[in-house]
């Protein structure tokens, strides 16, 4: 009921009692262009990969066994890896180990399609019950393996690329006509299309013309057990920040998309307005190349040097998960500058350890962020309003403990167990729609 009738709403629902009525026994996960085994933060490797393992652990804890097909990186990996109890990772040779980049991956789809059919064709029939492709490139091959397995083929698109090019960032490349075509073939062909919030499922109904009937929206979680608050103080030390900084942080993989210029442009300001400031101001930059930028990290340093902010900014690797709540908690301010943001799951695991988050007001990000409850919203990239935000509540010890204290709740409204309990829900209510009209057809 209400004006979402035409959407899948499944986000309040629990529990999995349609999933039984199904008899959801095995997903193929098709993640064509990264693997759930590498560390996010950097290259390909980002929240999609977190999706997918936080999901997939998930279902498999709920009785449903996932098997996540990917790209073989290396020539080491084996056939495949067991990820967790009921997770396997099954790497498929397509096109050369090394050195072949996302553009690329589009002329191996045939490869790979070949090796994820020939998988399953060694397995007993109807192996599978449900194939879920995440990003475009995996959905024209869920596409294929949909019509060879009659099966349910569920689409998440993580980035859209009209979205994108409609929010570019300075010097950054469009995303070419073939993906955009790519995406409108897999919008069209998908059962069902997983969106994160409503912002993205418009975007997929209005600029993509999908079906608003086959949109779910599943909002995605947070691991509250990992991303928890603590001492600021012994994460400073620990970090070999000095107790009394003022600390702000960017996360994530450094590309012109998710544009770190802008915090560091920012600190520039802070410092011209109040140059007594430099004594305490550190700027945290964790996260690795990426994307159509690898010459980034190089550029951004470029800027550093160009703006004098060299002795302030610091850049870090990029974390696995236990060291990445040390760098949240020892942050002052987590600021989120990205031009587009399906979500922004960095947003939720900084509020999760107790730090506010500055962030700009697109796509999901105001879901992800209570404006002036849990951090603060910033319209546009200009580096005077991110140095207002950010001194706002950087700079004003009360403002920040009241943002900081509410965090965590905002963040601990989203659990992966939630994301996964919808996302079986809408496998098992794709499964039944499409039992019905294979019925129907004959
Ligand atoms: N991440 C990480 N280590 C890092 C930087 C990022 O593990 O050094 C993870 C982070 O925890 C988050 C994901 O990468 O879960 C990034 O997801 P987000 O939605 O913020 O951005 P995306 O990569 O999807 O664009």
């Amino acid at each position: 009921p209400g004006p979402d009738r035409s959407l899948h709403t499944a986000t309040s629902r629990d529990g999995i009692p349609s999933q039984a009525a199904h008899r959801l026994r095995r997903v193929a996960v098709l993640s064509v262009h990264t693997s759930p085994l590498e560390q996010p933060g950097t290259g390909d490797a980002g929240g999609m990969n977190v999706y997918i393992v936080q999901t997939a652990t998930r279902m498999a804890e709920r009785g449903v066994a996932v098997e996540v097909f990917t790209r073989a990186t290396s020539s080491d990996l084996p056939p495949s890896v067991e990820l967790a109890p009921g997770v396997t990772v099954r790497h498929v040779a397509a096109g050369p180990f090394e050195r072949l980049g996302r553009t690329e991956l589009p002329a191996q789809l045939c490869a790979f399609t070949a090796g994820v059919l020939r998988a399953e064709a060694r397995q007993e029939p109807g192996h599978y019950d449900v194939v879920h492709s995440h990003y475009w490139l995996s959905g024209q091959v869920g596409w294929l393996a949909r019509d060879r397995w009659g099966v349910p083929l569920v689409h998440t698109a993580h980035t859209l690329a009209k979205v994108k090019n409609a929010a570019l960032a300075d010097g950054d490349r469009p995303e070419p006509r073939s993906r955009v075509i790519g995406e409108e073939q897999v919008v069209a062909e998908a059962d069902r299309l997983v969106a994160n919030t409503r912002v993205e499922a418009d975007e997929l109904i209005q600029l993509y013309q999908a079906d608003p009937a086959k949109v779910l929206i599943v909002p995605p979680g947070v691991d509250v057990d990992r991303f928890t608050p603590g001492d600021q103080a012994a994460a400073r030390a620990e970090l070999g920040l000095p107790p009394h900084a003022v600390v702000l942080a960017f996360v994530g993989r450094i590309q012109p998309l998710k544009a770190p210029d802008v915090l560091v442009r920012a600190a520039a300001e802070m410092l011209a307005r109040q140059p007594e400031l430099r004594e305490r101001l550190v700027v945290l930059v964790v996260g690795g190349p990426s994307g159509n930028g690898l010459d980034q990290p190089e550029a951004l340093r470029a800027l550093v040097a160009a703006l004098g902010v060299g002795d302030v900014v610091r850049f870090l690797p990029p974390q696995p998960g236990p060291d990445l709540a040390r760098v949240y908690r020892a942050a002052d301010v987590v600021a989120v500058p990205s031009h587009n943001e399906s979500f922004g799951l960095v947003a939720l695991e900084a509020q999760a350890c107790g730090t506010p988050v500055v962030a700009a007001r697109v796509g999901g990000l105001p879901v992800a962020v209570a404006d002036g409850s849990s951090g603060l919203l910033v319209r546009g990239h200009h580096p005077v309003d991110w140095a207002r935000a950010l001194e706002r509540v950087a700079l004003r010890p009360g403002y920040r403990a009241q943002l900081a204290a509410n965090a965590p709740g905002h963040a601990r409204g989203f659990s992966w167990d939630r994301t996964a309990a919808a996302l079986l829900t809408g496998y098992a209510e794709a499964a039944g729609a499409f039992t019905a009209s294979l019925r129907s057809a004959q």
